[in-house]
């Protein structure tokens, strides 16, 4: 059962203590407070736990400070939405992403070089764009490929970043040592930037890797699903993060390993925008270029990239995570998924034309649940 607080509620005030006595005085229940800072408003809510079958809701209820009490119907104890509850977002280094926002964070898949970097930020700059992408910890099928340059990339990434105005980047950690590599560096650039961490695919069921990020509450993380497991599976993951205290996490549809999805290198998921949305409080992702992986286009002369973003954008992705390369010819890792910077203005206003529809449609459903239907 969750108890959700009202908004003017902070936790350790008297009202929220005598909620907590009264549910603990039930035998065999014991509590969990949890803060969530949301994009909008911040939410307190009271977990409760174990034998909570025989305990009443009215009995929370009648608190004026309670603003709802929710049966927990499903396996997603933290991240879950429980039919009755809000998704609430986040807000991180000015950067607002909930179920009702959309950015986009496009950049390079593997930092190679300062001059690459830079003529990538300084492009995203020009279009107004403050999120990027831009991978130096990489997981590789093969040893002998490019690993990523690290640590040793982290000063300039930060300082190229807070340059170009970038105010959020995305970066895989592959071990939990790299997350205080990159707070160091962080806090040695002066925090010009700031980082959402990102749980790889080849990481999804990595427990103790999410359970160090689950424990980092000060960065965001972008959790990718995994791509030889279920959507339940990933789910349960998610809630590794979200029970080491780390509410602030984004889920990554990425497409799955499928034969049946050739020839893209994945089979593209993103059907799953609004399931994943309808059974969690997450905003949802989508990685339009690990899922398709290639740069082929159509006869309507657009690239299949440009298309399953716009699939996914029309269901209401709240992120896009999309790879761009000054010269993908000499990208070491992903080059033939990588947009060229010329490409980002139509990239973008693509997207912006799938947002508008999407908008579009909300609002035809809004006013379709209004209108009274015929007898
Ligand atoms: C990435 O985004 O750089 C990446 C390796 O993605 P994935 O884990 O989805 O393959
Ligand atoms: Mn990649």
């Amino acid at each position: 059962m969750i108890i959700v607080m009202k908004a003017d509620v902070p936790p350790g005030s008297p009202e929220l203590a005598r909620v907590i006595a009264l549910a603990e005085s039930f035998p065999g229940v014991s509590t969990e407070v949890h803060h969530v800072e949301g994009a909008t408003r911040s939410l307190t809510e009271v977990y409760l736990l174990g034998s909570t079958g025989v305990v009443p809701t009215g009995a929370f209820e009648e608190f004026d400070c309670v603003e709802k009490v929710v049966r927990i119907t499903q396996k997603f104890r933290a991240i879950g939405r429980h039919e009755a509850l809000e998704a609430v977002g986040f807000e991180y280094n000015g950067v607002r992403i909930s179920q009702d926002t959309l950015t986009v964070f496009p950049g390079v898949c593997a930092v190679d070089s300062r001059e690459n970097l830079e003529a990538t930020f300084a492009a995203l700059a020009a279009h107004g764009i403050h999120t990027a992408r831009a991978g130096a910890y990489k997981p590789r099928t093969s040893p002998y490929d490019f690993q990523g340059k690290g640590a040793a990339c982290l000063p300039f990434v930060f300082e190229l970043a807070g340059k170009h105005g970038i105010r959020v980047v995305t970066m895989e950690v592959t071990h939990e040592s790299q997350i205080d590599e990159i707070q160091r560096a962080l806090d040695q650039s002066g925090h010009a930037t700031g980082v959402m961490l990102q749980i790889g695919t080849r990481n999804a069921q990595n427990f103790e890797l999410l359970k160090a990020v689950g424990q980092r509450t000060d960065l965001p993380v972008l959790y990718k699903r995994g791509m030889g497991i279920t959507l339940e599976e990933s789910l349960n993951a998610c809630e590794y993060l979200a029970t080491g205290g780390n509410r602030r996490i984004v889920f990554c549809l990425r497409g799955v390993k499928s034969n049946l999805g050739d020839p893209h290198r994945n089979l593209v998921d993103f059907a799953h925008v609004p399931v994943v949305k309808r059974l969690t409080r997450l905003p949802v992702c989508i990685d339009p270029s690990h899922s398709v992986g290639r740069r082929s286009g159509s006869p309507d002369g657009l690239l299949d990239i440009f298309h399953v973003t716009a699939q996914g954008v029309i269901a209401g992705a709240n992120m896009v995570l999309v790879d761009f390369h000054p010269h993908p010819e000499q990208a070491l890792c992903d080059g033939p998924q990588a947009l060229l910077l010329e490409e980002l203005g139509d990239f973008l206003e693509d997207v912006a034309i799938a947002r508008r529809a999407y908008e579009q449609r909300l609002e035809r459903a809004r006013k379709a649940a209004t209108k009274p239907r015929a007898a």
